[in-house]
């Protein structure tokens, strides 16, 4: 069902300013006897001119996309580092006590909550993906399967108590009830209690013409702005924040309980300096996004032409991330443009892509069929694969779709 008003604040004054047609789930992949029950939901994104919140305006039913889940925290070294970095950062800013409780939303497989158990914290992981479940039990982690909203935070309050900080990376973003996640949130945090969140910062992503953050999964790309007037809908206040560069460009968020938060730091005013200055509140950035992607998507069709011609073959996809599949389905390339992609995720891999239908291999698949001509899936992973593939063929040429669209070689 299509909504009319802003998800977080209501307001009817909703602008679609960009169109990605009809896509299927990002992380459904499938097997190929199923293609023919595969589901498509229509893909557009609309600002609410009240908030500035980016979302999406038809949401999938949760259960269907997070249920079985595919995407594995510990599919990848450069996400796992990233975790690793994750655990550090909590480990070195607050105090480690054994009495000191993490709540972890959207756990997944518990790689970050098993650092953060090593780094000696009381862990607690919450995701409602039952295949999951055994994968981080088994590294000593207490996951629930259930979705966190303001209903099961009772419930885990009178089972386990309040948290000192609750994590939520990447998961904000993909709740479209997501005033009601926060407020449960609030209502979780012991007093001085903190929530660090992560996702993807809306004016380095599509706001640029990145379209490749918009799927299903993820309702909303935040803003400073829009991050600011949703958490206030939930009594939370954000006092503090920091630009990652995860997810092709990511915020990092504190907050804590409007009545008993710390001094905002200055990190809050300069980044809202600084998306003024972009012009976030006017529509004119907004208004430009349809044209960029429109011309991505003629360039890399040529591109993907030309390279074709050079290698005489179709090219080898390497990753196949929710992104990657974005690109896939909009730009319209299939299998006569890519004969399989390279994944980690054993989960992946025997599947075909959702949508373009391309078959999913392991690494092992570029011995049995070598290439030299690829296509970089996981952009935002370039450094750590283009060096992986070095070390298994002698040279290549790689269309990298962001963030700046060209070929990259090497021999
Ligand atoms: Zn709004």
């Amino acid at each position: 069902m299509a909504i009319l008003k802003c998800r977080a604040c209501n307001f009817s004054n909703l602008k679609r300013f960009l169109e990605l047609g009809n896509i299927p789930p990002v992380n459904a992949f499938i097997d190929e006897k199923d293609i023919k029950n595969e589901k498509f939901y229509p893909l557009n994104l609309s600002y609410c001119s009240n908030c500035l919140l980016v979302q999406i305006e038809e949401v999938v039913n949760p259960d269907e996309l997070f249920s079985n889940y595919l995407h594995l925290s510990s599919g990848s070294q450069s996400n796992i580092n990233h975790l690793q970095e994750v655990a550090d950062v909590i480990k070195n800013k607050y105090t480690i006590d054994k009495s000191t409780k993490i709540l972890e939303i959207g756990s997944n497989d518990g790689t970050l909550l098993e650092f953060l158990k090593n780094h000696g914290f009381q862990v607690l992981g919450i995701d409602p993906a039952k295949n999951l479940i055994e994968i981080s039990a088994h590294k000593g982690v207490e996951t629930l399967p259930i979705f966190f909203n303001t209903k099961s935070a009772t419930e885990i309050e009178n089972s386990k108590g309040k948290f000192n900080l609750v994590v939520a990376l990447n998961v904000i973003p993909h709740t479209p009830e997501v005033v009601d996640l926060l407020k449960g949130v609030r209502q979780i945090l012991a007093e001085k209690g903190t929530l660090i969140m992560e996702g993807a910062y809306a004016i380095e992503t599509i706001l640029k013409g990145e379209f490749d953050t918009i799927y299903h999964e993820h309702v909303y790309s935040f803003s400073l702005h829009s991050l600011i007037n949703t958490f206030r809908l939930a009594g939370l206040k954000i006092i503090d924040v920091e630009k990652i560069s995860t997810q092709g460009g990511s915020l990092r968020i504190f907050a804590q309980d409007e009545f008993c938060a710390s001094k905002v730091s200055n990190s809050v005013r300069n980044l809202l300096d600084e998306e003024k200055k972009i012009g976030l509140n006017n529509s004119k950035i907004y208004d430009s996004v349809d044209h960029k992607v429109k011309q991505f998507k003629d360039n890399l069709n040529k591109l993907i032409k030309s390279e074709k011609i050079l290698a005489g073959k179709s090219l080898v996809g390497i990753g196949a991330p929710a992104r990657g599949v974005v690109i896939l389905n909009y730009c319209s390339i299939g299998t006569e443009d890519i004969s399989y992609i390279i994944d980690d995720t054993p989960l992946k891999q025997g599947k075909v892509s959702p949508g373009t239908h391309i078959p999913i291999r392991s690494w092992e698949e570029l011995n049995k069929n070598p290439s030299k001509s690829f296509i970089l899936l996981s952009w935002n992973y370039k450094n750590h694969l283009i060096d992986r593939l070095k070390k298994q063929i002698p040279s290549a040429r790689i269309i990298v779709p962001f963030p700046r669209l060209g070929v990259e070689s090497f021999d």
